[in-house]
Formats: C-alpha cells, structure tokens, sequence
C-alpha cells in the first residue's frame, strides 16, 4: 500500500494512523516461507515540529522449521521501526531517512525490509535444542540417543570386565 503523507507534511502535530494486514508467504529464508498467516502492520506517522517520523509495528506468528532437529514450530515475530521522512535528502549519506515520492512511501516494500532484516539467521525450536545425533538420528530434545545399544556384543562383555 502506497501511504500518502502530503496531508499533513505542512501540519506540525498532526499525524496520520496506518494498519494493515500484509502477505509475506512468498518470503524464502533458506526454502522455508515462515510468513504463513498474515502480517500485521501497524503504526503512525506524525508530523513533530515539520519533521515527519513513522512508527511502525510489524507482527505475525511464524511457522518454523528447526534448523537443528527439524521439528515445526511456531514463534511470534516482532519488530519495530522508527524512521523519519523526508520530501529531499540534505545529506546523502543520511539512508535514515526515508525519501518520499510524490508525497507518499511504499508501506507494504517498509515493513517487507524490515521483516527480512529481522529474521533470525537460525531457527531454533527452543535455545537449548540438542538436535538430532549424527550417529543413529534420534531427536536427542525427546529420546536418547541409541549409538551405544549398538556396541558389538563382545565390546560389552569386555566392559563388563573392567
Ligand atoms: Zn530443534
Ligand atoms: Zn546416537
């Protein structure tokens, strides 16, 4: 969604309310689309002293798959921006500030980078997750791991001895 701010661009104190639901599923973090439900994105911006600043709010629950043991999961996302908009940069270097075209900014392309940004570069079904064994593939967060039963029989009757 296009969200025109040339309203109150001239109107110190006042401000304008946003909130929509946005559809990431087509959003790929290493061939998972986690954005399964849609996203909500909510916020303002406010004209404070003829500077513009958006606030924005940007959630949803994720569907995940463990990058350790490869259960699903869900986990609620959350991040949030503040930005200022401007209608010309005075500095270049600024990438701050958000530049506005026509008056308006693209709300959908904001929230879309700043739910990239935000993605954990591992997922994890819990911090302490201790994955699958390399060894026999048991899912060691819910059953033990089965490589010693495999010990050859004699190795057994050996350690019995010592
Ligand atoms: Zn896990
Ligand atoms: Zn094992």
């Amino acid at each position: 969604m296009l969200l025109d701010v040339k309203g109150i661009i001239h109107t110190p104190g006042d401000g304008i309310a946003f909130n929509e639901e946005l559809d990431l599923s087509d959003v790929d973090f290493g061939g998972v689309c986690p954005a399964v439900r849609p996203v909500s994105v909510v916020g303002t911006v406010r004209n404070i002293a003829g500077m513009l600043r958006l606030q924005m709010n940007v959630d949803t629950m994720l569907s995940c798959v463990c990058d350790r043991c490869g259960a699903p999961f869900e986990k609620a996302f959350h991040v949030s921006v503040e930005r200022m908009l401007a209608e010309e940069l005075e500095d270049d270097e600024n990438d701050e500030i958000l530049l506005l075209d026509d008056g308006a900014f693209d709300l959908d392309e904001l929230a879309r980078e700043a739910f990239i940004l935000d993605m954990d570069t591992k997922m994890l079904c819990r911090a302490d997750c201790k994955g699958l064994c390399s060894g026999c593939g048991a899912n060691l967060n819910v059953e033990a791991c089965r490589c010693k039963k495999e010990i050859d029989p004699r190795w057994a009757a050996l350690q019995q001895l010592l």
